[in-house]
């Protein structure tokens, strides 16, 4: 059976692996030179399990509202209205308790199985990513929202993730770098499964497994459209060549939507924009470790070697790409408030900068497996979980294309 992959992000990447590990023929395509050079480029490097739940939980007009604007975490540009009311219509329509504790618990399962499957792909392949494996944390600056966060855990129920609430003295002894804001920290939450990494080297490593074992990796080719016979998908149109496959799995991110709209299929997803800094430390013993989350700020922090990864921000922007620098200043301010032993460094214009479209579905779980039109399966719409989910959505695809059944339930996890 050969089966084409279009997207080498995280995603494809390793959809890729997973595919030729069960022994597929494996073609994947993608159109930048290089693998993950878009939303898996430079992204907060969190695989976070215990923080899967979509951000659309009750009350979130009223947070939009309050804090949203060019100084806040999130920012709706005007122009963007027009493209965004059906789709913010159903991301509020979603927030409705019910549903959205429904969502929570599918992202989570699938968030927890795809650690498990992380795990096991490091067991059976030497894959160096700047990794670190020894959890991470969620600071609180306000006991409510600590006790809000809690609260909305219980009600989540138990994923199977570890959740320790620690205190303030817990967190210095763990994580030095934050003893100038002590004093203000409310608590912290320390998830010891949680991992960090940098999903750009990880893909790599995914297209240089899944190529050892006999995959094509087609670099630098854009796919113009999927190719038909009748109802059934039977491969894709690269420019001037027609790549045929008994199945193709559409991993191609914020770009989704547009190749499978001519089929009669509509995606419900939307380009959330993100940034990150990324900063080659000149005082790393003054950066944390362990990868962290600022519940305040809402930027998270990862550690690859001696750089440190700096990323948040949620604007509705379309599909505008552009590394805006009010909102940068807005992600460094936030780093130094964190960090301010660092704001000297993360203020020098050194910082690597980075804007990246996150596919996001209005319910927050992606969208896995067959659609209705033949040949043709989803692995797509992984929104600001997609590093977290991607080894589990993997094994999921290849379970799906082998006719194996999935090791979880996929309830709320299907193609529309
Ligand atoms: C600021 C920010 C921080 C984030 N932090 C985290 C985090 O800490 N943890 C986490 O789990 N997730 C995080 N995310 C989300 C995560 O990065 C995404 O969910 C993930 O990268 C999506 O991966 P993907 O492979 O689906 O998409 P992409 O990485 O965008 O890959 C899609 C690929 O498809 C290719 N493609 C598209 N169309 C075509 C075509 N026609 N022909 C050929 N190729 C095509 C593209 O070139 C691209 O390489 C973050 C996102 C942002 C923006």
């Amino acid at each position: 059976m050969h089966v084409i992959v279009i997207g080498a992000g995280v995603v494809g990447a390793t959809t890729a692996l997973s595919l030729a590990e069960r022994g597929l023929g494996v073609t994947v395509i993608d159109r930048h030179a290089e693998a993950a050079a878009e939303t898996s480029h430079a992204n907060g490097g969190g695989v976070t399990p215990g923080h899967a739940e979509p951000w659309n939980s009750p009350g979130i007009a009223r947070r939009l509202l309050s804090r949203s604007g060019s100084g806040e975490p999130f920012r709706i540009h005007p122009h963007a209205l027009p493209g965004l009311v059906g789709w913010g219509l159903r991301f509020l329509w979603q927030s409705k308790a019910e549903r959205y504790y429904s969502n929570a618990r599918h992202n989570t399962r699938l968030a927890v199985y795809s650690g498990q499957c992380l795990k096991r792909l490091r067991e059976r392949h030497d894959l160096r990513y700047d990794q670190y494996t020894d959890g991470s944390l969620e600071l609180y600056f306000d006991q409510a929202e600590l006790d809000h966060a809690l609260d909305l855990r219980r009600r989540i129920g138990d994923p199977g993730v570890e959740i320790r609430v620690i205190s303030v003295d817990e967190v210095l002894a763990m994580e030095p770098a934050l003893a100038p804001v002590a004093g203000r920290m409310a608590g912290a939450m320390l998830l010891p499964l949680h991992e960090s990494g940098d999903a750009c080297a990880f893909s790599s490593e995914m297209l240089r497994c899944a190529e050892e074992l006999g995959a094509q990796i087609r670099l630098g080719c854009e796919v113009r459209r999927l190719e038909r016979q009748g109802d059934r998908v039977i491969g894709v149109r690269l420019d001037g060549e027609l790549i045929e496959a008994d199945a193709v799995v559409l991993a191609a991110g914020v770009a989704s939507p547009a190749l499978v709209r001519s089929l009669g299929l509509k995606l419900p997803i939307y380009p959330v924009k993100g940034y990150s800094a990324t900063l080659e430390l000149e005082q790393a013993e003054l950066a944390p470790t362990i990868p962290l989350l600022d519940l305040e700020h809402r930027i998270v922090t990862a550690r690859f070697g001696n750089r440190l990864r700096m990323a948040g921000l949620a604007d509705f922007d379309g599909y505008n790409r552009t590394i805006r620098p009010d909102r940068i200043q807005v992600l460094l301010d936030s780093a130094c408030a964190l960090l301010p032993r660092l704001a000297d460094e993360i203020r020098s214009g050194r910082a690597e900068t980075w804007a990246g479209l996150r596919p996001m579905t209005p319910k927050g779980p992606p969208m896995l497996g067959p659609t209705r039109v033949p040949g043709l399966y989803l692995n797509t719409g992984h929104g600001s979980m997609g590093w977290t989910q991607a080894a589990g959505s993997a094994e999921i695809l290849a379970d799906l294309l082998t006719e194996k059944p999935p090791a979880i339930d996929l309830d709320g996890l299907g193609a529309p």
